[in-house]
């Protein structure tokens, strides 16, 4: 049956409960202690956006090479390459390594989102692996015999 609800948030919601009585009851109890469905939404949102502009500013200094693909994938490789740089930024050792520049470098959407759950340490030894020798300048791809001649 229906019952309207007021949640902790002090906003009253309409809420389906099924059930025996003693869990309907105990369900609606529960249901006091929590926020109603749009102030919850509205947190999630502020959360979602307050973490989006931390890691912007963790990020601002890294002057960010645009990402390609898709704009779909492009819109969420951007949040996905942002909060894992913010991540990685953070970290006293994983910030300022090759291995590091290289995941900067990463344009490709898509590797972004495929790696996104990736712990630090993979996500740093992928990036390594993904560079194209092809990519490195000419001038510093010097071939061995030349080492050897000088
Ligand atoms: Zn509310």
């Amino acid at each position: 049956m229906e019952q309207r609800i007021t949640h902790a948030c002090g906003h009253e919601q309409a809420h389906y409960l099924t059930g025996f009585a003693s869990q309907q009851d105990h369900k609606a109890r529960w249901l006091t202690t929590t926020k109603c469905r749009s102030c919850f939404i509205t947190e999630k949102k502020t959360a979602l956006a307050d973490a989006a502009s931390r890691d912007g500013a963790a990020i601002a200094h890294l002057d960010l090479p645009p990402l390609t693909g898709s704009e779909r994938q492009v819109a969420w490789a951007t949040t996905v390459r942002a909060s894992r740089l913010a991540a990685l930024v953070a970290e006293p050792d994983a910030g300022n390594t090759d291995a590091f520049h290289a995941c900067r470098a990463i344009t490709d959407a898509k590797w972004w989102i495929d790696h996104r759950d990736l712990a630090n340490t993979d996500l740093l030894a992928k990036a390594e692996n993904s560079i194209c020798p092809a990519n490195i300048p000419a001038e510093l791809a010097i071939p061995a015999r030349l080492h050897q001649a000088t």
